[in-house]
């Protein structure tokens, strides 16, 4: 039976630290996120507008002014050129101190020159190359917020990492690429898998021997709890909406039974990710005070 990797509890941890540091401020910082009218999206800002509201983060939807119901862009009208025009007009705003695009992207829009215009320095998700290419050289100065708190709920454990099988399941951009080098960056020996792994029949393989698993997939309970490592730390990142109810990558029920430490979804790594917006956030106002 495993301990459950609490993120609401970690997030107040964290809230705490991050008020903690706002006060030693001279001003206070400023987010600027640029969402879509999805329900995904929609789910997402509300948690970061509140964070950031309960710190005393200045926050201001892509639209600024209007009724908060027609923040969000439309994903399906919304086109390069303006959001171009929005990202533009926050990288000149010496009062902007962070920048936050809402992911996926709608499919007009070019997401890689997204990622490219952005300020680097106002950047909190780490999607600018050079911000990508710092987390290469592991001289990252703000980086990916979901990998950033799957290292911080790992790092609650107290395990150490060094010389430990990690296995994370999925590679995209935000989310399984860089908490591979973060995983890395603390010597644990790290397997990416993905849809070849699948297609090849050797996901359970890996899955199995895996003493930290990150399952970032986006399949409902795709990964069988019997093919959890016993004693292992198992972080679920996916967020699947399966009859009503929000359900994890892992099948949660039987993985519980074989983790050393188990993440639960929803309320385990949706929470310090919200957190570590802020935290960013933070992080990018000092970079920018110099
Ligand atoms: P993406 O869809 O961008 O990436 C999913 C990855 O999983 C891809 O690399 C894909 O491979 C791989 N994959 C898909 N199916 C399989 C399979 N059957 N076997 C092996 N690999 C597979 O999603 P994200 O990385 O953005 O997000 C992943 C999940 O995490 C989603 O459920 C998302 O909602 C959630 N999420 C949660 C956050 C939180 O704070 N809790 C934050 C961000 C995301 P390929 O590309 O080769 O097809």
């Amino acid at each position: 039976m495993s301990r459950l990797l609490n993120g609401r509890e970690i997030a107040k941890k964290m809230k705490a630290e991050l008020h903690a540091e706002l006060q030693a401020l001279d001003a206070v910082p400023q987010l600027r996120i640029l969402s879509f009218d999805t329900p995904s999206s929609q789910v997402y800002w509300q948690a970061q507008q509140s964070a950031a509201q309960s710190l005393g983060i200045g926050i201001v939807p892509s639209t600024p002014g209007a009724a908060h119901a027609s923040h969000a862009q439309s994903w399906d009208k919304i086109t390069q050129s303006r959001v171009e025009e929005i990202l533009q007009e926050w990288n000149q705003d010496v009062m902007v101190h962070g920048i936050f695009v809402h992911q996926p992207m709608p499919k007009q829009i070019d997401a890689q020159r997204i990622s490219a215009l952005i300020d680097p320095k106002k950047d909190i998700e780490g999607i600018h190359p050079q911000n990508c290419a710092r987390r290469f050289f592991s001289k990252a100065r703000i980086g990916s917020c979901t990998a950033l708190a799957i290292m911080r709920l790992i790092e609650e454990t107290g395990v150490a990492l060094e010389g430990k099988e990690a296995v994370v399941v999925g590679h995209s951009e935000i989310v399984g690429r860089p908490v591979g080098m973060l995983l890395l960056d603390k010597l644990a020996t790290t397997t990416i898998c993905h849809i070849g792994t699948n297609k090849a029949g050797l996901l359970e393989a890996h899955v199995r021997r895996a003493d930290i698993l990150v399952a970032a997939l986006g399949q409902p309970q795709f990964i069988k709890g019997e093919w959890i490592k016993t004693d292992s730390i198992v972080i679920d990142v996916g967020i699947n909406v399966v009859g009503g109810r929000v359900v994890g990558d892992i099948e949660f029920e039987a993985a519980k039974e074989r983790a050393a430490y188990i993440t639960p979804v929803p309320g385990g790594v949706g929470p310090v990710t919200v957190m570590m917006v802020m935290k960013n956030t933070i992080e990018a106002f000092k970079l920018q005070q110099g």
